[in-house]
Formats: structure tokens, C-alpha cells, sequence
């Protein structure tokens, strides 16, 4: 695999003003059966700014990516989740969308459901009981999930094309102009 590296040194941070303290750290990794990913990271050691995102230096039509969760074997599936991306969890009735200070990343399918997993987790210290319920439900749904006793579809959807599952088993699809204009108006 071919990766490059490179360290992007910016005179004053964006964030607080500091100089010769935020860099942006970035990395290009050629990924089978995707294309050229760059993955970047910026800091600031003045303020602590941190973000990560990444990006598809290919393609940038709409996509859209279906894939069907039935076994243990499955966690380890590549998911891309650039800070434009969407992913859907139908039967979890779960969606994560881009909001402002979105982050990237890589991960895999078990990634995406430790992120669902944190999120209900900090759900259940603060939320009334009929909530608090449904989401122990949800959590040991993700268990079976986990184990491969249950299956689960989840969609990964990007107007610009940077996310995706990667798989030979995932279907995936240009997205449709419907599609496109319910993701871009809820953010
Ligand atoms: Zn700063």
C-alpha cells in the first residue's frame, strides 16, 4: 500500500491566534476498491483545537452504500465516514449526520456501533425511564449485532462521494436528487 505523509505547518492558529503552534497533519492512503483517501488531522498545542476528517481525492458524486450486517466476520468491514457522511442504522432506528465540528474517520462496521454504543450508553445515565428503556433495548440489539445472532442494514450515504463501506458484498449507488436535497437540508 502507498501512503504519504506530510505535516502542513500554518503560521497563526485559525482558532485562537497563537503563532507557530497549529499544524495540520495529513496523510494519503491509496485503499483497494476505493481510490486515494487523505486523511488530516489539525492541532493547536496553545488551545487544544482538534479535528479530523477525511476526504475521497477521487471521486465526488453523490454515493450512496448498503450493506447488510449477518456475522461476527462482519465487524471487521472498512467503513469511511468522511465529516460529510451519513449512516443510517434502519432497524436501530439510529442516524448519525453531519453536524457543525463533524469529525472523519476510518473504522470499521464494530467502530460505528461502539460510537452508537457510547452515545446510548451516556443516554441511559441521563435520560427519563421510558427513554432510558428503549435505549437498553437498542443496546442489546447491538450485542446480538456484535455476535452475529442478529442482522442489521446499515447505510452509509455522501453528497460528495467521500464516505463508504468497503466491501465486494456492499451495494453501492449513485445517490438520487431526492436523496441529495433531504441530506443537505437537514444540516
Ligand atoms: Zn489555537
Amino acid at each position: 500500500m502507498n501512503k504519504r505523509e506530510f505535516i502542513l505547518p500554518v503560521e497563526i492558529c485559525p482558532i485562537c491566534g497563537a503563532k507557530g503552534t497549529f499544524q495540520v497533519f495529513g496523510r494519503i492512503d491509496d485503499i483497494p476498491y476505493f481510490g486515494e483517501t487523505m486523511e488530516t488531522l489539525a492541532t493547536c498545542s496553545s488551545c487544544n483545537f482538534k479535528h479530523s476528517d477525511v476526504t475521497h481525492l477521487g471521486e465526488h458524486e453523490g454515493t450512496r452504500y448498503d450493506f447488510l450486517i449477518k456475522s461476527e466476520e462482519d465487524m471487521k468491514v472498512r467503513v469511511i465516514r468522511s465529516s460529510t457522511g451519513t449512516i443510517k442504522i434502519p432497524g436501530l432506528g439510529v442516524t448519525i449526520s453531519p453536524g457543525p465540528g463533524s469529525q472523519g474517520y476510518i473504522t470499521n462496521i464494530e467502530g460505528v456501533l461502539n460510537r452508537v454504543k457510547d452515545v446510548l450508553t451516556s443516554l441511559i445515565e441521563s435520560a427519563p425511564a421510558a427513554r432510558r428503556k428503549l435505549a437498553e433495548k437498542k443496546l442489546r440489539k447491538i450485542e446480538e449485532i456484535t455476535q452475529g445472532r442478529a442482522r442489521a442494514k446499515i447505510i452509509l450515504m455522501d453528497p460528495f462521494g467521500h464516505s463508504a463501506i468497503i466491501d465486494s458484498r456492499s451495494k453501492k449507488r449513485k445517490l438520487t436528487r431526492k436523496e441529495i436535497e433531504a441530506l443537505t437540508s437537514l444540516s
